[in-house]
């Protein structure tokens, strides 16, 4: 893997693969010493031209954990907000030696354009673009569904059989498309819920049922149910009457919680509207993976950027081919 731009460049061995190796840096955050010295020497810049809380901590955190040198890169206060562009930034980051880029950008295909685009050599992680895909989100939320259902024997298991409700904002997600993918490229079969103005056009091409009516996709008792949040930033119309009329219908509310499954799960990626896609009884229930979710990111990008920065791969198959 020379990059991760989309989960749709993972079938089911290489999926299976990153979250094995997330087993073994989840084995390392339950150690005393924290700390694994295998990216000594490296350096990941996190390139954030939108906000975030969660991932770039949770990069920052993965970087360090390996040992790498990690420089924190935003938009705002930088050089990008005088108008300089993403060639000049990446042909910097190149001159500053940088291993890796990790970027979040609010155009759909940035991190694309910074991997063919020769400025830099480096491997690029995808950390969010515009309303495309957010990888390493749908990875952890892999590895969380996969640790809820086959705790310590999770190694090696797809998620074959697995029932996934993805619920709200679809169009705007990229965390719905890269789940989408991912999951269904692990086995899981996937339903897509939301008002028909909040559904994109091309669903069909997605490899996912979907539908409009949250009551009907819970009765079908679904292992796990993931809500959405409602993406205000990215609307430039209405695409629902109001906040309440929304969360009567599409939220996951303490009634609906109540009709979930014994061992049903609920996701949500974060950051959470409390009150309008979740109530806080359903957030902070013990079906909620939210905590989980976040724990499990630093692990499972501990692995990204282990797979993509150590050259053990190569180094093992040259030994093998010795
Ligand atoms: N944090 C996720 C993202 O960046 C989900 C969200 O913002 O609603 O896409």
């Amino acid at each position: 893997m020379r990059h991760l731009l989309s989960t749709r460049e993972l079938d089911r061995s290489a999926a299976v693969a990153i979250l094995d190796v997330a087993e073994d840096m989840a084995d390392v955050a339950d150690r005393e010493v924290r700390k694994l010295p295998t990216l000594r020497g490296k350096t990941v810049v996190n390139l954030f031209f939108e906000d975030s809380t969660r991932t770039r901590i949770s990069f920052e955190a993965a970087a360090k954990r390996l040992s790498a040198d990690v420089i924190n890169f935003t938009a705002k206060g930088s050089s990008v907000s005088k108008g300089e562009s993403l060639k000049d930034t990446a042909q910097t980051l190149a001159a500053m030696g940088a291993d890796a880029v990790v970027i979040r950008h609010p155009s759909s295909g940035a991190p694309l354009v910074l991997a063919e685009s020769g400025w830099i050599d480096a491997a690029i992680v995808n950390a969010g673009d515009g309303t495309h895909e957010h990888p390493t989100q749908a990875l952890l939320d892999a590895f969380t569904i996969r640790r809820r259902l086959h705790g310590a024997a999770s190694r090696g298991r797809d998620l074959g059989g697995v029932t996934v409700t993805i619920v709200g904002d679809i169009l705007h997600s990229r965390v719905a498309r890269s789940n989408a993918w991912l999951l269904t490229a692990l086995g899981a079969s996937v339903h897509v819920v939301a008002p028909a103005t909040l559904l994109p056009i091309g669903i069909g091409e997605w490899p996912v049922t979907s539908g409009y009516d949250l009551d009907d996709a819970l009765a079908a008792g679904p292992d796990v149910v993931m809500m959405l949040r409602i993406q205000s930033e990215r609307m430039k119309a209405a695409f629902f009457p109001n906040a309440r009329e929304y969360s009567r219908q599409w939220g996951l509310g303490d009634e609906r919680l109540a009709t979930l499954g014994a061992d049903s799960i609920v996701m949500h990626p974060g950051p959470m509207n409390r009150g309008l896609e979740i109530s806080a009884g359903a957030a902070d229930s013990a079906r909620s993976t939210v905590l989980e979710q976040v724990a499990n990111g630093v692990s499972v990008r501990m692995a990204v950027l282990y797979l993509l920065l150590s050259g053990t791969h190569q180094a093992d198959t040259k030994e093998n081919a010795a």
